[in-house]
Order: structure tokens, then C-alpha cells, then sequence
């Protein structure tokens, strides 16, 4: 699994480049490393739909609880 840190060179431009960041290919020609897992970023891991669902529940809860405080 590459992390973060990892390089790779390209063999087609001899380019350097960090497969993490670039969905695990070459930036330039599209290239990809065989047989590496490349690991990829939390932020694209997450399901940002979800998240957003999750939070809005969260808030809900905590609206009717202070409005249940206040009453
Ligand atoms: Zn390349």
C-alpha cells in the first residue's frame, strides 16, 4: 500500500510523481503502477452525502433537545 510519501517513477516521461495524490496515475501521461495498492486520501474516502445526512440528523437532535430545555 503507498502512502502519502510515496514516489514513483514513470517509466514512459521519467517523471517522479506521488500516486496518493493523483488517483495512482501518472499526471501526465496516465500511466499506473502494476501490482501497488495505492491508499487514497480520508476525504475521498468518505461518502460526503452521507456525512452531510449524518450531520443534519445530529443537529435535528440537538435542536429539540434545547428547544425541550427551553420549554
Ligand atoms: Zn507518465
Amino acid at each position: 500500500m503507498l502512502g502519502a510519501d510515496d514516489l514513483v517513477r514513470c517509466p514512459v516521461d521519467e517523471l517522479d510523481f506521488r500516486p496518493y495524490f493523483t488517483d495512482g496515475a501518472c499526471p501526465l501521461c496516465g500511466w499506473r503502477p502494476d501490482d501497488v495498492q495505492v491508499g487514497s486520501p480520508w476525504t475521498h474516502r468518505l461518502d460526503w452525502a452521507v456525512a452531510a445526512f449524518a450531520i443534519l440528523v445530529a443537529m435535528s437532535v440537538v435542536m429539540a433537545i434545547v428547544v425541550f430545555v427551553a420549554l
